[in-house]
């Protein structure tokens, strides 16, 4: 796995701090929550040197029809690690996803999202969730293939591998038996997508196999995500593919407060991107109450990876006591527990005077 591997190079002495990053400030409220998490970093001793990329809008506007040039693909492909702010993409026209260009350009197969709940400071009916939603993260019906076949039908096809599914459901398996967890869930709908969803499932029971300490199931992705909005702390590791995945992953974070709390690794062999799971919240941009909690669970999470779990783990109790002191931005804002809605910037000067 990259994250043992990189570990595993640091422990050889490869790694050498301060650690580049590609930086993508992204679009919408992505500058904001960017700027407030690198400020975090900062003040918290993070051995990194942050080097900016364009990409998203501003890339787009100065002539870079795909959205990124080829500047930023090098720095990338040299640092191998990105932390990037959400990027606005246009709905039904357009150029093509970036989001969705940079995970199979960079081999990111794996996009791991954690989500739990932070009771009673960020109120949740599910108090006790804790799970993981581990999706597959370059096949399926995010693959690409769409096209119109007559006037009126148009066709997108469902890609489904061998190898593909092989190696996210070990991925799983394996965070499973690293980080202690104790099931992996996985789901499909093969009862209809026999085929494509029936191989994901038969490399599901396979793989299973070889992990007997690990409880596994298996559920059909519709009462699945009936039973994971109704029960989510039934719940510890969930495999699936592109875009079941996406969907359950933004249902279960919002359900557990805000979809603005949480955020993602995207794994590959080579590289890792670390991003908050929501968008560019344009709705709510350069009005300074974005929560830049996403991106900075995302920054944590960069930052174990690349051997400095312990400024990681500093950051994450200065976060949580601010949480818990009831500083919250207009999200997770609730007048009973909360003691203060606060802006961006207040937010993390807080974070910043509890590290
Ligand atoms: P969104 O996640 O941007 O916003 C959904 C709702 O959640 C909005 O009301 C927004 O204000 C709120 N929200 C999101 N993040 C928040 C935060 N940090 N703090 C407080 N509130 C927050 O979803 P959308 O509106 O469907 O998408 C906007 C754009 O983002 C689209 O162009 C979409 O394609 C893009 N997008 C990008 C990524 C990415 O870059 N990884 C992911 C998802 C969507």
């Amino acid at each position: 796995m990259s994250t043992l591997e990189l570990l595993s190079k640091k422990e050889e002495g490869q790694i050498i701090t301060p650690v580049k990053i590609a930086i993508a400030e992204g679009d919408g409220i992505g500058p904001e929550i960017m700027k407030a998490t690198l400020k975090i970093l900062k003040e918290a001793g993070a051995e990194i040197e942050p080097e900016f990329i364009e990409v998203g809008e501003k890339a787009y506007l100065s002539g870079q029809t795909s959205g990124i040039d080829d500047k930023a693909w090098d720095v990338i492909k040299n640092n191998k690690v990105i932390l990037k702010a959400p990027i606005t993409t246009p709905q039904g026209k357009g150029y093509k996803s970036l989001n969705v260009t940079l995970r199979k350009t960079l081999g990111l197969f794996a996009n791991v999202r954690p989500v739990q709940a932070y009771s009673p400071f960020v109120p949740t009916h599910f108090p006790k969730m804790d799970l993981v939603i581990i999706r597959e993260n370059e096949e399926d019906l995010y693959a690409g293939i769409e096209h119109r076949q007559t006037r009126d039908v148009y066709q997108c096809l469902k890609l489904i591998t061998r190898p593909g599914s092989e190696r996210i459901i070990r991925y799983a398996f394996e965070y499973a038996k690293v980080y202690n967890r104790k099931k992996v869930t996985c789901m499909v709908k093969d009862n209809i997508m026999k085929i494509t969803d029936g191989l994901f499932h038969s490399v599901f029971k396979e793989v299973a196999k070889e992990y007997p300490g690990i409880e596994s199931e298996v559920q059909i992705i519709d009462i699945g995500s009936a039973k994971l909005a109704a029960q989510p702390e039934n719940y510890d590791v969930i495999v699936t593919s592109n875009l079941y995945g996406d969907i359950i992953s933004d249902i279960v974070a919002e359900i557990g407060g805000s979809v603005g709390m949480c955020g993602s690794s995207n794994i590959g062999k080579e590289v890792a991107m670390f991003e908050a799971i929501h968008g560019s919240a344009p709705d709510i941009a350069g009005k300074n109450i974005a929560n830049p909690s996403g991106l900075l669970n995302a920054a944590i999470s960069l930052l174990a990876h690349i051997g400095q779990s312990e400024i990681g783990d500093k950051i994450k109790n200065a976060w949580l006591c601010t949480i818990e002191q009831g500083y919250h931005t207009a999200d997770i804002y609730r007048e009973e527990v909360s003691r203060k809605k606060v802006s961006t910037e207040e937010f993390t000067n807080i974070i910043i005077s509890n590290l």
